[in-house]
């Protein structure tokens, strides 16, 4: 026998039934996205690596550490498994002009890729949802974004997230903001773990998201991006808060949520559940008005967000809202080898009028295609014998637990009575 493969560590096969509540979810997801006029938009899974080194920036963690980038042994090209999908969209739309009769709203689902250490909600291959509105600078758009997650929520039975925002200013306020929080590490030198100091210069504001224990009185102590921030910026972020109490939706202001991409600027958010251990940002986003141009379009705004898939599905496994798993109509017996045919048709016509059916698959004894019938949780077994391959039948078998195991036979043509039947 040859050796078993399995799959890459940290990449996970998503199986039935569990796949059922994948599917629950992402029809949530769709009705969610159509009741906000936000479109769907597909891009590749490979794109060039310089479109996320450009985009996310160089000293970032994905960047610095957790890409699967390759070169094609073919062309010789650099290329990454996505690892976030908003580089992705600005790149498509910006290549394809989307933006040129106005504002787009899109969304967007499927897997990403970062070297990670695996563990529970942290995977190398994990699934986002997201949501980009490009083309618009309004915090009106900051609030839509914010109040489609918190429907999402309520869609699929959660409660308890919650919601912290900040506002990270613009690159003036950031770089003012810069210069104060580099002294104040410089002059706590012997107190920055071996991630600040290496940060110290070249991405500093990082360094208030450490998750380092250890920093934590330091990183409460340092000069806050808050006290910088200019009239419009603080207008910016006083309209967003406004238009979420007006909605009563509760937040906290969190100084040192910063966000761990080099994009955003003003706006970022992110909703934090309690239940999921340290891993607990189930969606982040924020607002991210100079990546267009950074991509090569023509400067506009634009607001998004992303969920993280596994993350959000655990808390709906913890919640313990039932998905609606598909039990299918009836289940076909063959009991008589020469109405197979006749039962594929049938089959065939009840599928064209909107039922699930499944045809017993390796012919068997009537004993054990009955006990497939059981197990495939059907709400009918249908059962194609010598006696009603004679007169032209089809015996209707009810298999709900608790009611009668009543028994009919009805015309297989038309197939009227046996529509009725099956959907009584
Ligand atoms: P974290 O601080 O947990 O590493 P992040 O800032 O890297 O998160 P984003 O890039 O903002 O995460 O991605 C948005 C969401 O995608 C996260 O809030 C999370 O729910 C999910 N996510 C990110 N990385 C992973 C991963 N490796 N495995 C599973 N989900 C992830
Ligand atoms: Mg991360």
């Amino acid at each position: 026998m040859n050796a078993k493969l399995s799959a890459v560590k940290g990449m996970n096969d998503i199986l039935p039934p569990d796949s059922a509540r994948w599917e629950w979810f992402e029809s949530r997801v769709r009705e969610l996205m159509r009741a906000y006029g936000y479109r769907n938009i597909r891009t590749p899974i490979v794109e060039p690596t310089a479109l996320f080194v450009r985009g996310i920036g160089e000293v970032t963690d994905i960047v610095e550490k957790e890409m699967y980038s390759f070169t094609d042994s073919l062309n010789g090209e650099q290329l990454t498994l996505r690892p976030e999908n908003t580089a992705a969209i600005v790149r498509a739309a910006v290549e394809h002009n989307l933006l040129y009769d106005g504002g787009k709203r899109l969304w967007y689902t499927g897997p990403m890729f970062r070297h990670e250490r695996p563990q529970r909600g942290r995977y190398r291959q994990f699934h986002q949802v997201g949501a980009e509105a490009l083309g618009f600078g309004g915090p009106d758009v900051d609030a839509e974004l914010i109040l489609m997650a918190r429907r999402l929520w309520t869609m699929l039975g959660l409660h308890g997230l919650r919601l912290e925002i900040n506002c990270l200013g613009q690159a003036d306020e950031r770089a003012r903001h810069r210069s104060k929080l580099i002294a104040y590490f410089e002059s706590h030198q012997q107190r920055l773990d071996e991630d600040a100091r290496r940060r110290l210069y070249s991405n500093p504001l990082r360094i208030l998201d450490t998750k380092n224990p250890a920093m934590q009185e330091l990183v409460e102590g340092a000069p806050r991006l808050l006290d910088e921030l200019g009239d419009e910026s603080r207008a910016h972020f006083d309209g967003l808060q406004q238009l979420l109490s007006a909605a009563g939706q509760d937040f906290v202001i969190n100084p040192r949520l910063v966000r761990g991409l080099d994009y955003y600027n003003l706006s970022v958010f992110e909703w934090v559940s309690e239940q999921l251990g340290a891993q607990g940002t189930v969606c982040a986003g924020g607002r991210y008005d100079t990546l267009i141009e950074q991509i090569g379009g023509k400067p506009a705004p634009a607001c998004g967000w992303a969920l993280g898939v596994e993350r959000v599905l655990d808390l709906v496994a913890q919640a313990q809202v039932a998905p609606v798993l598909p039990v299918p109509d009836a289940y076909v017996v063959v009991a008589h080898a020469p109405a197979l045919s006749r039962a594929l048709q049938t089959a065939e016509e009840l599928r064209a009028a909107g039922l699930a059916v499944i045809v017993h698959a390796g012919a068997g004894s009537m004993k054990s295609q009955m006990k497939k019938a059981d197990a495939s949780a059907a709400r009918y077994a249908l059962i194609f014998g010598e006696q009603e391959w004679l007169s032209g039948e089809v015996s209707v078998k009810s298999l709900r637990a608790g009611g009668e195991q009543q028994q009919r036979s009805v015309p297989v043509q038309p197939a009227t009575a046996l529509l009725e039947c099956l959907r009584s």
